[in-house]
């Protein structure tokens, strides 16, 4: 399971990126993204998706569809 950023909502606030534990987010050519071969969702690191918690956008970061 992954997360990912929605590009039309991402600010590039850059607040997620240092706080995710298995350093998956990096600034893309436009937006903020996530790898979701190395995202987690904090699994066994945090109670919750960190990076979930520091955005300021609402709606911002949504579970990868499977
Ligand atoms: S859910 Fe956790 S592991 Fe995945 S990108 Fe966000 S902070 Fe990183
Ligand atoms: S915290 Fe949210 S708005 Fe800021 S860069 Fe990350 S995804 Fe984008």
């Amino acid at each position: 399971m992954a997360l990912y950023i929605v590009a039309e909502e991402c600010i590039s606030c850059g607040d997620c990126e240092p706080v995710c534990p298995t350093d998956s987010i990096k600034e893309g050519k436009v937006v903020f993204e996530i790898n979701t071969s190395s995202c987690n969702e904090c699994e066994g690191q945090a109670d919750a998706p960190q990076c979930i918690d520091v955005c300021p956008v609402d709606n911002c970061i949504l579970p990868l569809a499977s």
